[in-house]
């Protein structure tokens, strides 16, 4: 594969040829920066999806899940500042009428530079962007913009209005009146408001002790400006968050906790450490006293793929004081200093978030790979998506040799026995190895063919897509075998 750039657009073609990513409503030319996730996708997502859940919830017994609503009291984002703060700095070019964001901009530009061998020029660059839009001096960044003669990619001049604001969310309207700012309510940009305003339910009805956290997993939306990175950055999307409730004082401690425990989680699926690193943030959001990047090396370059913030008690203090009822939670433990009791207090909340469509592309374009296979006699190759199995979205697949003498209806008893543990496929058109090669594609770790033989002994072959490795084995030992594996 010649660059980053082909390599993305083959991995695209790839999710949409093999049933993972489909434009959405595709047959009216598509919705820009809207996805929709086939038979393959879903399934990988779904995997994804639990295997998150399972390790922050089922695995600890300090962190709850919940599944709030989406809509919520249009005063929940006054209170989260959402409404007042949830801007990006944006600039248009007056000749192309493009409408950019400004870090975007400045970074794209610091990756040309890079790419020139300028690493210290772009370098620089970035790190006065950086100081800049910490001070929110919009001015200073425009004259950075131009003086550098950052220009447009569509018209290619450095004609640029001010810099402004722009709003990311979603607003519509509830109820049968339209018109009325009273009906106005938004898609949520974020999961984390659901658990901020349930958190004193959850304490309370579960008992729950601080530290402890809430975790779930819902759609967020976002009217992002630059969207065309495929699922990297859409305006409909899924979060994994979880926000972690702790006593003041002890944030940063927990704070460096969840950053390592985050990281390994990503290691522990067979991620290479060499595609993650850290980004500390000099920049903060308003509600934040540390926050940091867990980056991932996309095919787009290194990017963000999980936040981890201590996001102080600013946003259960705000619910107190926008809906007039305590956010507190009493803690009956014993504080040595003092030797009472620490009494009533707002919880701090340390945040994990991570964009679930990140995490699959993470997933998928690390999977991805181009064989060659020739041979001095035959030319060959395959693509083959080399997942964790636990994420496949078919485990195992079943390919009688032949359409009768009986092997199909083996084949099938296997798939029936298989089938409570884990996702199993029945295939029986074309020759074995062109069944193979698709199975490759789709990132099955293993295929079992039903031949002659198995008539005689119950053994059949098990074919691993990694290794291409095959070995006969007793149909009765399948089972076990791929759920070890799995
Ligand atoms: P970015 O700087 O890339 O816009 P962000 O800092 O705004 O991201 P957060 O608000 O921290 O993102 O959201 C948490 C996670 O949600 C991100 O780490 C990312 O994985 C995911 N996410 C955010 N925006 C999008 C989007 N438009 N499409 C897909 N995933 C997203």
């Amino acid at each position: 594969m010649a660059n980053d750039t082909q390599l993305f657009q083959a991995i695209i073609s790839h999710a949409k040829e093999y049933g993972f990513i489909f434009p959405s409503s595709e047959i009216y030319d598509g919705l820009q920066a809207v996805y929709d996730y086939g038979q393959m996708g879903s399934e990988l997502k779904k995997n994804i999806k639990d295997h998150w859940w399972k390790s922050m919830t089922q695995l600890r017994d300090d962190v709850v899940g919940i599944d709030a609503a989406i809509f919520m009291h249009p005063t929940t984002w006054k209170a989260s500042g959402h409404v007042d703060n949830f801007n990006d700095p944006m600039i248009d070019n007056r000749d192309s009428n493009k409408r950019y964001r400004v870090d975007h901009l400045v970074e794209a530009h610091a990756e040309t530079l890079k790419a020139a061998g300028k690493e210290k020029e772009a370098a620089s660059l970035v790190t006065a962007m950086e100081s800049l839009l910490a001070a929110d001096d919009f001015t200073g960044l425009k004259k950075l913009i131009e003086e550098n003669r950052i220009n447009c990619a569509v018209s290619g001049t450095c004609n640029w209005t001010d810099i402004r604001q722009f709003n990311l969310m979603f607003a519509t309207e509830f109820g049968a009146t339209s018109g009325e700012e009273d009906n106005k309510v938004y898609l949520r940009p974020e999961t984390a408001q659901g658990i901020f305003v349930n958190f004193l339910n959850v304490q309370k009805t579960g008992r729950m002790k601080v530290p402890f956290g809430i975790a779930q997993v819902g759609k967020a939306f976002r009217n992002e400006i630059v969207a065309r990175q495929f699922v990297f950055r859409m305006r409909e999307f899924e979060q994994m968050e979880m926000q972690f409730f702790v006593r003041p004082g002890t944030q940063q401690q927990w704070y460096a906790y969840w950053k390592e425990q985050r990281l390994q989680w990503h290691l522990a699926l067979g991620l290479p450490a060499e595609k993650y690193r850290y980004h500390d943030h000099i920049k903060l959001a308003h509600y934040a006293d540390a926050a940091c990047d867990i980056e991932f090396d996309f095919p787009i370059g290194f990017k963000e793929l999980e936040g981890i913030h201590s996001r102080t008690d600013f946003d259960l203090r705000q619910h107190q004081e926008y809906s007039k009822k305590k956010q507190q939670y009493f803690d009956n433990d014993v504080d040595p200093a003092t030797g009472k009791p620490y009494g009533n207090y707002i919880p701090y909340v340390v945040e994990t978030s991570i964009g679930l469509d990140r995490m699959f592309l993470a997933v998928l374009s690390h999977a991805y790979q181009e064989q060659d296979l020739s041979t001095p006699d035959k030319q060959d190759s395959r693509v083959v998506l080399k997942f964790p199995p636990k994420l496949a979205p078919i485990k195992m697949a079943v390919l009688p040799l032949n359409k009768k003498d009986g092997l199909p209806e083996i084949a099938l008893d296997i798939i029936n026995t298989c089938k409570q543990d884990f996702r199993c496929f029945y295939e029986e058109k074309d020759s074995i190895g062109k069944r193979y090669r698709r199975m490759d594609a789709l990132g099955t770790p293993f295929c079992v063919t039903v031949d002659y033989q198995t008539k005689e002994d119950q053994t059949v072959t098990i074919r691993h897509r990694d290794s291409m490795q095959q070995e006969r084995v007793p149909i009765a030992r399948l089972r076990d075998l791929v759920n070890e594996a799995l």
